[in-house]
This record gives C-alpha cells, sequence and structure tokens, in this order.
C-alpha cells in the first residue's frame, strides 16, 4: 500500500473520470495537455467531457459492465459528480487508486452528514435542524424562521431549496419535496459569499488558491471576484478552515469549500468534493489551474503553484441568453482581456450554465468594471 500511496503515475496513462459535465472537460483538457488520456463515464451522449474524452462509457453510473470496463482500463479515478453513487466509488477502491476517497464523497453528497460533519469537527455552520419527517418541525425552536429548507440530496444551484416564513409554508414545503429528508437551516443576513478551492496531497500537503468573492442570483453562482475584496484577516480565517475541514476528512483531491460572512463571524455554507465554479477564475488567474492540481493530485505528482497572477473576475454564463439563438460571441472576442469558455452543451435552457467568461487586470475593480461591461454588450 505505502509503495502505492509514493507511486507516480506517468503519461500516457489513462485517467477514469466520473461525471461528463463541464468540470469534467476541464479536467481532460488539462490531462491531455499534460500527455494523459481520458476515460469519461456518463450516461449522456453528449455530455460535454465525454465528447472530447479518448473513451467515453455512456452508461449509467452503477453500470456494473461499464464500472468493470473502467476499472481494467484505468489506473486512477476521479469524480467531477458528487452525487456519484458512494457504491461506484467504493467498488474502484478496491483495485484502483481513488481520489477523492468514497468516504469522502459520501460526507459531501448528504446535507445532513455534511453539516454534522463540519459542526463536529468544531467548525462553525448556520443553525440548523433536520427534518426527516413532519413530527421534526415540533422540536423546531421559531426563532430559525425565517429559514430555507433545503432536499438533503441532489441539490444543486439553489435546486432542491424553498425560503420559508415560519412552520406553515416549511411543513408545505416539506410536503412538497416529497418528504424527503431535508435540512432546515436559519435564514442569514449574508454580508458576503467567499470560498476557498484547495488541493490536498496523499501525503497531506495542501495548495489553497486565493479567496474568491462570489455573489449570487437566484441560488446560482453569477459572480467570483479573485482575490476576494475583504481583510486580510478574513482572508486568513477562511484559508485556515477550508484547511482544517481538508485534513479532518484526510481529503485527498481537489476541495471547495464556500462560507458565508455575516459581520465578523464565517460560517462554512458547504463543501464540494471536487473542482469548484468559483475556482474557474484559476484557468486564466493561476500559474496552475483547479483542474490541472486535480490531475497532479490523482497521478500522485507535487502539488502545482497556486499563485494567482493576474487578478480575475468570473462571470457565468447561463442558457437563459440564448432567448433569441446563439449570443454573437464577437462582442466577446473584442476584449482583449477577456477569456471565453464554452462547454459544448446543446441545450440552452434557462439556469442551465453553459459558458463562463473571466477578465484579467492589474487588479480586482478594474477586471470587475471590464467583466460587467463586457456582460452589457
Ligand atoms: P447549492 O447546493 O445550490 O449551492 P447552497 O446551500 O450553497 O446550495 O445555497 C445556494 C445559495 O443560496 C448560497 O450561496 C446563498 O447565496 C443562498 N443561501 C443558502 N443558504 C442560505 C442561508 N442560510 N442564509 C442566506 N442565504 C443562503
Ligand atoms: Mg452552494
Amino acid at each position: 500500500k505505502l509503495a502505492e500511496l509514493s507511486s507516480k503515475i506517468l503519461p500516457p496513462a489513462m485517467l477514469g473520470m466520473l461525471g461528463g459535465g463541464q468540470l469534467g472537460r476541464f479536467f481532460v483538457i488539462a490531462a491531455h495537455e499534460m500527455g494523459y488520456r481520458v476515460t469519461v463515464l456518463d450516461p449522456d451522449l453528449n455530455s460535454p467531457a465525454g465528447k472530447i474524452a479518448d473513451v467515453h462509457l455512456c452508461a449509467a453510473y452503477d453500470d456494473r459492465e461499464a464500472l468493470e470496463s473502467m476499472a481494467q482500463s484505468c489506473v486512477a479515478i476521479t469524480t467531477e459528480f458528487e452525487n456519484v453513487p458512494a457504491e461506484t466509488l467504493e467498488f474502484f477502491e478496491q483495485t484502483r487508486i481513488v481520489r477523492p476517497a468514497a468516504a469522502a464523497v459520501a460526507t459531501a453528497q448528504h446535507r445532513v452528514k455534511e453539516k454534522n460533519f463540519i459542526r463536529d469537527a468544531g467548525l462553525p455552520v448556520a443553525p440548523f435542524h433536520v427534518i426527516e419527517s413532519a413530527a421534526d418541525f415540533n422540536s423546531v425552536d421559531a426563532a430559525i424562521y425565517p429559514a430555507i429548507l433545503k432536499v438533503a440530496r441532489f441539490g444543486y444551484d439553489g435546486k432542491g431549496q424553498a425560503r420559508v416564513s415560519g412552520r406553515e409554508e416549511a411543513e408545505a414545503a416539506f410536503e412538497q419535496f416529497g418528504g424527503e429528508t431535508c435540512v432546515l437551516e436559519k435564514m442569514l443576513a449574508l454580508d458576503l459569499e467567499v470560498s476557498v478551492v484547495l488541493a490536498r496531497d496523499v501525503h497531506g500537503h495542501v495548495a489553497t488558491f486565493p479567496v474568491a468573492e462570489n455573489s449570487h442570483l437566484n441560488g446560482i453562482l453569477d459572480i467570483s471576484i479573485a482575490p476576494a475584496r475583504c481583510s486580510d484577516a478574513l482572508r486568513e480565517k477562511a484559508t485556515a478552515l477550508a484547511i482544517e475541514l481538508a485534513q479532518k476528512l484526510e481529503y485527498v483531491g481537489v476541495l471547495g469549500v464556500e462560507f458565508f460572512v455575516c459581520g465578523d463571524q464565517i460560517l462554512v455554507n458547504e463543501i464540494a468534493p471536487r473542482p469548484h465554479n468559483s475556482g474557474h477564475y484559476t484557468l486564466d488567474g493561476c500559474v496552475t489551474n483547479q483542474f490541472e492540481q486535480q490531475v497532479r493530485v490523482l497521478t500522485g505528482h507535487v502539488l502545482g503553484d497556486a499563485r494567482l497572477h493576474s487578478p480575475s473576475v468570473m462571470v457565468n454564463i447561463l442558457g437563459n441568453i440564448w432567448h433569441d439563438g446563439e449570443p454573437d460571441w464577437a462582442a466577446a472576442f473584442a476584449v482583449p482581456a477577456l477569456k471565453l469558455h464554452l462547454y459544448g452543451k446543446h441545450e440552452p435552457r434557462a439556469g442551465r450554465k453553459m459558458g463562463h467568461f473571466t477578465v484579467v487586470d492589474v487588479n480586482a475593480d478594474n477586471a470587475y468594471g471590464l467583466a460587467m461591461q463586457a456582460r452589457e454588450a
């Protein structure tokens, strides 16, 4: 086992990626640049990563034949999709290198396990209650309202969430979610949201990317600004909390940690066991991007230099702007410091992440101004 831990996987080895979304696509691009090959497992024939992978296994995440095929051809396997069944990762763990581990993914993919883990680790979280049945509302202190009810599994981009002013609305929302286990969380007056993306290798070395400042629209990340325009103390606190979480999880891989800032309080919101949307700026703003870092951890190499070389502002591009067909991308290419990334998705649905752009400049304020001008154009 020790020999395996310290062994380095070299190109042109085949790596396995569970999930074929944009995060998987950027992983494939990074792996290809480094000389590796990638097999992607995703049930969608048109998945962004599957289309550019060396091999696309188009099958369900629990398809035995596909899993056996991946285990046979791939020396190491990672994920971009936090809802991949934990059993799938456990299957690969019997014979292959799997990073992050099944246990860490199982914690991150279930809001109750996630919140309990963070709280039990002694880190600050928003006040919450676990709701498994309507009777659980009896023991909820009314002071928690107004609150947000969040389904424990499969929620993303604000989906599976309802803002509720009191018990009646909360019970109605719980029923609407089909009685699934939920977390009822106090609604906070947020001054700021920030996130930290880090990579932790098998020896416990950690490289953190600069803290990003995030704004959301309708529960979906809209803009990330790096470095976050906040105090050094806050930046250091967020970074330290993210590292502590990764250590306590014994995490090996790339981890995204979202924070709420309320006054002088900083709380952990949630964690993602994979690269994170708020880390997309690293593609254009850092010496090593979060996807190369994922390849490096998986293949057992030292972590890349995570330094910011250019302050960056990232803006998500949602399907909403396809209302009159394909947008005029010429306007985006007309800005020299703007980097456009389109994910190659066919169906531009409202709220669907279709791409993003990043503007780099000498400081975050300049980059932000340019990004907002570009968005208007
Ligand atoms: P998702 O899995 O969809 O990212 P989050 O729990 O991160 O779910 O919620 C999405 C966004 O909704 C957050 O980034 C934040 O803007 C807002 N939000 C979530 N929980 C709270 C809360 N307790 N108080 C205030 N705003 C919240
Ligand atoms: Mg979130």
